[in-house]
């Protein structure tokens, strides 16, 4: 059985206590993995703000850190096929697609080392003669990050990338659900040389280790991904120290497809944007918004295409789609098909949670037109698509803005006028045209509503890991006049 530990203080640790990580293909023990609790926690905070503020980090100009940064990206370039492989065991998560995503993640830091000097502050045109401001932008403190399990070396890539451009220290908390490839990028960034206390990696339950790192005092900043019932109990825990959260929630995102779109690429769309990752997706693609006219044409055409998915073990390179990532996963898909089949959705294919190991659930499409169905208001996080048509762009419209998330949305369409009001219309983070499930570090993500805030990506990202600081300097030699009066 392989075992990890923590990463604190630039120590390999084993945790106060351990507990084992199951392969959801097998429904088996595989891992011996360290647990933090609440002592770990208080170490791992204390060596993150010795970091910020003493030693080695603190000194470091913002080259030195973009040029760390540039070597951890080598390094996870290096080390892609060994973390995907972890990643890949410990969450079921496709081997085609944890290795394309690795590789990518390295890009991420790559953009980040960049960033790093070229995060600047301003000098003010202030309405004074006799004083010079300016605003210096300093890391915002101590950065506690907390991720789920799906994607968790991207998923932190976008919080420890910008962090550390920055100037931040950190402690993140993978999830206790297949953190084995977050414990390994630990050895990375040892390697790469950052000084002890920069960042700390540890994994721990959610109500002892995440509430403990989410409500530490000297966490300045909480940067969460994970379900909305969880964000609201890191802000609750985040309020006792008024410290900042930056949220990426679940989505509910519409995908709308118009008679005259190219069907096919659609169709290819649509089962990316449902059953790649095995749904297990923030910005899956889950109701499907079609128009009436190809309703059926285009229902068929989705459903061969979900039949003929490769289901298989998730270290075969030619598997499509994998074990869900838990049996908590796969209970909740099973129950919450069961309860929109019971208000009236018809099941086009799948539904059925098979026999056998592992946390397998086939990919399935619900019919709900028509049907007030559980499934188009909650996030299942899995293989499941449920349908809705449309007469007019009007109605496609209400309907993808008839939710409380705001993720993700798709738009297949051939008109340009009508893909540019579709644009402006939805209330989305993000709207993909003619194109699904496409990121990139240079293109900030993240949600409205239930779907949380915040942007990770993009420059604006590091600046979010900074505060500013206003600098007075009175530049007159004479004697301050009337101390009564404020200047
Ligand atoms: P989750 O909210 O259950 O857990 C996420 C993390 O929070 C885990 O590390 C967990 O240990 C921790 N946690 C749980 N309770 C906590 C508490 N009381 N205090 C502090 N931390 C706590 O999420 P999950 O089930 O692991 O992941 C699935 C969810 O994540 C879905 O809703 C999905 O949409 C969302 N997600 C969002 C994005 C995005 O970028 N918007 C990306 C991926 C996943």
């Amino acid at each position: 059985m392989q075992r990890f530990q923590c990463y604190i203080d630039g120590e390999f640790l084993d945790g106060e206590a351990r507990y084992r990580s199951i392969d959801p293909a097998t429904g088996k023990d595989w891992a011996d993995m360290p647990e933090a609790r609440e002592g770990d926690v208080d170490s791992a905070v204390n060596a993150a703000e010795k970091a910020l503020y003493d030693g080695p980090w603190a000194k470091m100009t913002a080259t030195q850190r973009g040029k760390l940064l540039y070597k951890l990206a080598d390094l996870v370039a290096a080390n892609a096929p060994k973390l995907a492989e972890l990643e890949t065991r410990d969450t079921g998560k496709i081997i085609r697609e944890t290795s394309a995503q690795i590789a990518y993640v390295a890009d991420y830091y790559r953009y980040y080392a960049g960033i790093a000097d070229k995060i600047e502050g301003s000098y003010l045109p202030i309405d004074k003669q006799d004083m010079d401001v300016w605003l210096r932008r300093e890391p915002i403190g101590v950065v506690a990050m907390v991720v789920p399990w799906n994607s968790q070396l991207f998923l932190s890539a976008v919080k420890i990338g910008p962090a550390l451009a920055a100037g931040c220290t950190m402690v993140v908390k993978a999830s206790e659900d297949g953190p084995a490839p977050l414990l390994e990028f630990a050895r990375l960034i040892h390697e790469a040389g950052f000084p002890a206390g920069v960042v700390n990696i540890i994994t721990g339950f959610g109500a002892s280790c995440g509430a403990a790192l989410s409500r530490h005092p000297k966490v300045a900043h909480v940067a969460f991904t994970g379900g909305p019932e969880t964000a609201r109990h890191i802000v609750r825990n985040s309020a006792e120290n008024l410290a900042s959260t930056s949220l990426e929630l679940g989505g509910k995102s519409p995908f709308i497809v118009f008679a005259d779109a190219d069907l096919e690429s659609a169709a290819n769309a649509q089962v990316a944007g449902i059953f790649a990752a095995t749904g297990q997706s923030c910005v899956a693609g889950s109701r499907l918004i079609v128009e009436r006219s190809i309703k059926d044409r285009f229902l068929s055409l989705l459903k061969d295409k979900a039949e003929a998915i490769r289901i298989g073990s998730p270290l075969d390179m030619a598997t499509e789609v994998g074990p869900l990532a838990t049996r908590r996963q796969q209970d909740h898909v099973a129950a919450l098909i069961h309860k929109s089949v019971q208000s009236g959705a018809r099941i086009i294919t799948g539904g059925q949670m098979p026999d056998g190991k592992g946390f397998y659930f086939p990919p399935t499409i619900l019919d709900c037109d028509g049907v007030a169905s559980p499934s188009l208001a909650e996030e299942f996080f899995g293989p499941v698509l449920s349908v809705v048509a449309f007469d007019t762009e009007a109605e496609a419209l209400r309907l993808a803005n008839d939710t409380r998330y705001g993720l993700a949305s798709g738009v297949f369409t051939q008109n340009l006028t009508r893909a540019h009001r579709l644009m402006k219309g939805i209330r989305a983070g993000i709207v993909w045209v003619n194109t699904y499930r496409a990121v990139s570090p240079i293109a900030p993500f993240g949600g409205f509503g239930l779907s949380g805030h915040g942007r990770e990506g993009g420059l604006a990202a590091a600046l979010d890991y900074t505060r500013t600081k206003t600098i007075w300097l009175r530049t007159s030699d004479d004697p301050i006049p009337d101390p009564f009066v404020m200047r």
